[in-house]
């Protein structure tokens, strides 16, 4: 379980991303978080998985709790090793290095049966990743990016799974494809973190939703709630 209690960030001296933000991802849940641009949602991913600081960014107040350890001071890679793992917005792949290799950099340090495995979790979910294994992944189309991206965070076998806005740039037939997916991810047993600008996808595949106004929460709610409510189907459903 993901408890955020109270959370203040900011950047240098400026106004707070963030403030006074609460949320829970339970284990076995998947929350969409959404918010027009600079809500503060990618800082909310940050701080979650221990970015923030590269980003320029400090806690400044409040905590993040993953079960009973707060993990809020810790640095990224301590986070990834309790089974929190982020896909950074823009499918930051590495560009010259093929399929094979992208992947096999989300599982450094894990033995080798559990790289065997999560290899094989990756090209079961996508097997467009198989069949390119071989190319660089910056010659993949968008969408193949998202997914080597997703594919790759997938490897270390992450109970927590933190993703900013995979639809982003994507066809309308991709961005379906990778709502399912995240769905399948889910079904196999673990919580998911969305965020999104695309709230329909989002709203689809969530169980529970925030939104985001900016660095507050000025919604939560399950996302059958949150579809229902009429200022999110003003505001992020292009109803009127
Ligand atoms: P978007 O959808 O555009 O990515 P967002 O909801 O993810 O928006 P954030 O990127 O978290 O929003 O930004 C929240 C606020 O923090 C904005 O006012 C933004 O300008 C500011 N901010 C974000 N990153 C930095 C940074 N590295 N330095 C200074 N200010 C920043």
């Amino acid at each position: 379980m993901l408890t955020v209690r109270d959370l203040t960030v900011r950047y240098g001296r400026s106004v707070a991303a963030l403030h006074g933000v609460d949320l829970d991802v339970s284990d076995d849940g998947v929350l969409a978080v959404l918010g027009g641009n600079g809500a503060g949602k990618s800082t909310l991913l940050r701080t979650i998985s221990g970015t923030l600081r590269m980003h320029r960014g400090t806690v400044a107040g409040g905590e993040v709790r993953y079960g009973s350890r707060r993990i809020d001071q810790l640095d990224p890679a301590a986070i990834v090793r309790l089974g929190v793992v982020g896909v950074p917005e823009g499918r930051q792949v590495f560009a010259r290095m093929t399929v094979a290799e992208n992947l096999r950099a989300g599982a450094i340090g894990a033995p080798a049966s559990a790289r065997a495995e999560g290899q094989r979790r990756v090209h079961e979910l996508f097997p467009v990743l198989a069949e390119r294994a071989s190319q660089r992944a910056g010659l993949l189309s968008g969408g193949e990016q998202q997914m080597l991206a997703i594919g790759r965070a997938l490897m270390s076998g992450p109970r927590l799974l933190l993703l900013d806005e995979p639809s982003l740039g994507l066809a309308p037939k991709i961005v379906e494809r990778i709502g399912a997916t995240i769905r399948e991810i889910h079904a196999q047993g673990t919580a998911v973190v969305l965020v999104e600008q695309n709230a329909v996808m989002a709203l689809a595949v969530a169980d529970h939703a925030v939104v985001l106004e900016v660095g507050g929460v000025a919604l939560a709610g399950t996302a059958a709630e949150l579809s229902a409510s009429e200022d999110v189907q003003r505001l992020y459903l292009g109803g009127h």
